[in-house]
């Protein structure tokens, strides 16, 4: 590591002392910088201080290490040289930018400061050098207005509840008559600029620092500091950012976007990013800078009219863009400024894109020769795929409401709710059970959370870049952003579209494919992949979106070797599971069949009866119903393995609960309400959990077992006889030892020979056990010598391992998480060191025993991609998953595939 030491790394003049690769010492900005600088793209030359300064920041109270002050002066030194041009010189200065940039893009969640170096003497000399006093005192009040707030911190420091300075923009636009920023005149803004620094002596009781390398210094402090402000830090904890990263910061020299009519600051894409259109895509203001476009400054303009505006920059930003997509062989999100017609690059990164662009894009891109079919799988996030399944607007509702207006289709899919008007009030009531859309006139990075509340987000300003669009889909939120003609009222809680108006509390609409925005609730349909797949609504050649999901998943066929099974417990679960590709159930829980209609009434009868005779009798009724639901299900699968697990809860779930249901189970049975309440009180278990469950029930009763093996074999031997080929997996819960196996198998088998015998068929089958008590895990040599197969049941084995109660973890759980104590929610996915050291320890005993033994995972972890990946690494044959997450499975698994070859 020749570079362990160093701390800050140069870019400039087509040379870099970074790349690509080192983001997570460069941060993804620099690091694209500084590749960007690498392949002669045109830059602003500067430097980074990397991350691990930042770390050290932290850790120090806020000290740097020895010798950094040094090597700023010298980097500095070497832009001067590049631009001939002095940092707080009087003629000729410098000024650059001061950029965070995290390992990870967190959009708008960390601080920059643009004009840097900027002081009463130095705005001369920036007169002098470019003939304009406008744009220096633009430049000069832009300054001072994002220095004192993100470094003096102005905001918090005023009493007023906002921003003092922007107060004060607003009343001087006001007191001039100008609609925008655009039309003061250098006058009026060197006056801003006076009033802005009384402001800031009057609030904060001090001056405006004028020394260049103090405000250097303090600005890199506070960027810094920005990791660790709340709206950072709740960032993180939505996505999971480690918080030991830390940022970068990238010193950089300016370019100006606000030098006059041939200068233009934007932010573009290199394909849509909603859609995956393959189409220049972008917005930009003329006489603009920095945050313009995205703060909803004025109304950007579309990257199209940019050919017309500024040709030739336009023709280079897509000649770069072309490049850019070349070389990273990925779909770019970059920013750029035009200084008197020549291009400057200022960003580049791979782009976020909704689930429907990441789909399109990977497999346009294959087309396109551009990458290949691994690499394309390995582009897309599994739960993306989710959003392909999101519900759409019911066409026939759409044509029935109300129009009110339309924006830019940011975020696909169909939203219903409730408006509510700021971020608190989302997630409020979110937390009531209700439905909302966050209606706002634009959010910024403080919204987070209530975006995340929300089932979709509306505002009325901004573009596609804006930060609403960018959150939300990165958030795979349904959004539209900036419809015209809407006027939200905070004050009043209101808001306003021609004659209709809407409060807070009224239903809303919004379709974030199309942009629309109607009044009121719509009924909504399902997507075109589940037309496609499920309802069989829509002919596949209709639907580019279904087509391409389905090559996606041919590809991921091809590479994973995990199989992927569904967990159902009815035919039409089996049938969704089916249409998505499951290749077989890898769960049937045979209680969930208890609880439909009158049969919960048989089940009652069964557990409250005296001896055997009265159970057998009980059963006897409901033998019959469950031959039809094991028919239904098997016969759906075709030949695929269906495995069926048989009873496993606590046998008070089903009793009756309140004492009428009481008083009336007494009465169909012809017993005293009185003896049946005692019955009733005498199954209370006070860990049921670790009580009388599982294969412990078929234990005590064995006609239980009998009567759904019974069930099981009936069924599949009348489907042989129809000339089909059933494949039933019998699987006995909660084993803990050999012995408890044998006694269940030795049932299963003498109940499969007694009924082909008597149908006069073979049938294909498999008994096995579930694993998921850390015992079982240890003896699974012994229990490999009866068991044909071990599914993980890893729900129970994580609870029995960690000792916790996956009811009653959401007390502390969250907050363990949250403290770094855990790595992550171990219920959602697997706890690698702890359930998966155990679930090792079976697999080899297991197969140390029976070379062939198959093993799955039937848990809630199947379906979690992380979880899903080390399945694969761990030599599973198959997860088995609810039946919506079949196809991320897959997905996952070839991803697993993939990773691991490279
Ligand atoms: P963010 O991470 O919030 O996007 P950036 O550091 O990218 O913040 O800065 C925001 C914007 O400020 C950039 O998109 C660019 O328009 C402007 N900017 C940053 N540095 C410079 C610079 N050196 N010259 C001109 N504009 C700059
Ligand atoms: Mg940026
Ligand atoms: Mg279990």
């Amino acid at each position: 590591m020749p570079n362990k030491k160093r701390n800050i790394f140069f870019f400039g003049n087509g040379k870099a002392e970074g790349n690509a690769s080192m983001r997570d010492l460069l941060g993804g900005k620099g690091a694209g910088l500084h590749e960007m600088t690498r392949i002669g793209i045109p830059v602003p030359p500067g430097f980074t201080i990397s991350t691990a300064v930042c770390g050290y920041y932290d850790s120090h109270s806020h000290h740097y290490s020895k010798g950094i002050e040094g090597e700023v002066a010298q980097a500095l030194a070497r832009v001067e040289k590049i631009l001939d041009r002095r940092f707080g010189a009087a003629d000729n200065p410098l000024l650059v930018s001061v950029r965070s940039g995290a390992r990870e893009s967190m959009p708008g969640m960390m601080d920059t400061v643009l004009n840097l170096g900027l002081n009463d003497r130095t705005v001369q000399g920036l007169i002098q050098r470019t003939k304009n006093p406008r744009f220096a005192f633009d430049s000069y009040r832009r300054f001072i207005h994002m220095y004192a707030d993100v470094v003096l911190g102005i905001k918090s420091a005023s009493k007023t509840n906002g921003d003092p300075l922007a107060a004060i923009l607003e009343r001087k636009k006001n007191a001039r008559g100008a609609r925008f920023d655009t039309d003061l005149d250098a006058a009026d803004l060197e006056d801003l600029v006076g009033e802005y620094k009384a402001e800031i002596k009057k609030t904060l009781g001090q001056d405006f620092p004028e020394d260049p390398m103090d405000q250097l210094w303090r600005a890199i402090g506070a960027v810094f500091g920005s990791w660790n402000n709340d709206r950072a830090i709740a960032y993180r904890e939505l996505y999971q950012i480690p918080h030991n990263w830390g940022t970068a910061v990238n010193v950089q020299a300016m370019v100006f976007g606000n030098l006059g009519d041939d200068c233009a600051t934007g932010v573009a894409f290199t394909r849509d990013p909603a859609t995956g259109h393959k189409r220049f895509y972008g917005e930009f203001l003329v006489n603009a800078q920095g945050e313009d476009v995205v703060a909803g400054i004025r109304t950007p303009r579309p990257i199209a009219e940019l050919c017309q505006t500024l040709p030739k920059a336009a023709s280079d930003l897509q000649k770069v863009c072309k490049v850019l997509e070349k070389h990273y062989r990925e779909m770019q999100d970059i920013e750029f400024t035009i200084e008197k017609g020549k291009l400057w690059m200022l960003q580049t990164r791979a782009a976020k894109r909704t689930g429907f662009a990441a789909v399109r894009i990977a497999v346009d891109m294959v087309e396109e020769r551009i990458i290949n079919k691994k690499e394309a799988l390995l582009r897309i996030e599994p739960d993306q795929l989710n959003q392909l399944l999101r519900p759409v607007f019911d066409q026939k509702g759409k044509e029935k409401a109300h129009l009110l207006g339309k924006g830019l289709p940011a975020g696909p899919g169909a939203a219903s709710g409730r408006v509510v008007f700021d971020a608190e009030d989302a997630v409020e009531w979110k937390k009531r059970g209700e439905r909302v859309v966050l209606c706002r006139i634009e959010t910024s990075p403080d919204d987070i959370r209530g975006m995340d509340a929300a089932q979709g987000i509306l505002t009325a300003r901004g573009g596609m870049t804006s930060h609403a669009a960018l959150v939300a889909r990165q958030m795979g939120k349904v959004c539209v952003a900036g419809c015209e003609g809407l006027h939200v009222d905070y004050a009043s809680r209101t808001l306003r579209v021609d004659q209709a108006q809407l409060k807070e509390g009224e239903w809303i609409s919004i379709d974030g494919s199309t942009g629309e925005v109607f009044q009121g609730e719509i009924q909504t349909l399902p997507s075109e992949v589940l037309r496609v797949l499920l309802t069989r609504s829509l002919n596949p050649k209709e639907s580019r979106i279904y087509r391409q999901f389905a090559k996606l998943m041919t590809w991921a066929d091809e590479v994973r070797t995990l199989g992927v099974r569904t967990n159902a417990d009815q035919p039409d679960q089996a049938a969704i599971g089916k249409a998505f590709g499951s290749e077989g159930i890898g769960l049937c829980r045979t209680e969930h069949m208890f609880f439909q209609g009158e049969r919960i009434q048989a089940v009652r009868e069964m557990i409250l009866a005296d001896d055997e005779v009265g159970r057998r009798r009980a059963l006897a009724k409901l033998l019959p119903m469950q031959k039809e639901d094991f028919k239904g299900i098997l016969e759906i699968m075709g030949t695929l393995p269906v495995t069926i697990r048989t009873l496993d809860p606590p046998l008070h779930e089903f009793l009756p609960k309140h004492d009428s249901e009481i008083v009336e189970l007494a009465q169909v049975m012809g017993v005293a309400v009185e003896v049946l309440r005692d019955k009733v009180n005498v199954l209370h278990e006070f860990n049921p959990m670790l009580g009388h469950r599982g294969c412990r029930l078929g234990i005590s009763f064995p006609e239980i077992t009998e009567m759904q093996a019974q069930a099981i074999f009936e069924a599949a031997c009348e489907l042989r006889r129809e000339g089909k080929n059933p494949f039933p997996e019998v699987m006995i819960p909660l084993v803990g030892s050999l012995p408890e196996l044998h006694e269940q198998k030795a049932i299963v088998e003498r109940i499969a020979h007694a009924t082909q015998k008597s149908y006069g068929v073979k049938v294909r089958y498999l008994i096995g056990t579930m694993i998921e008590l850390p015992r079982a895990c240890m003896v699974a040599d012994e229990i490999a010598e009866e068991a044909e197969f071990f599914s993980f049941g890893t729900n129970d084995l994580t609870q029995t391992c960690l000792g916790l109660s996956r009811d009653d973890a959401g007390k502390f759980l969250p907050s363990y998480v949250l403290n770094g104590i855990l790595p992550e929610d171990p219920f959602v996915s697997i706890d690698r060191d702890g359930v998966g050291a155990l679930m090792r320890i079976a697999i080899t005993k297991g197969r140390k025993t029976r070379k062939k033994l198959e093993i799955g995972i039937c848990g809630e972890h199947g379906g979690d991609p992380k979880s899903v990946a080390y399945c694969h690494d761990i030599g599973l044959d198959y997860v088995s998953c609810s039946p919506y997450r079949v196809a991320i499975a897959r997905l996952a698994a070839a991803q697993a595939a993939l990773r691991k070859k490279i």
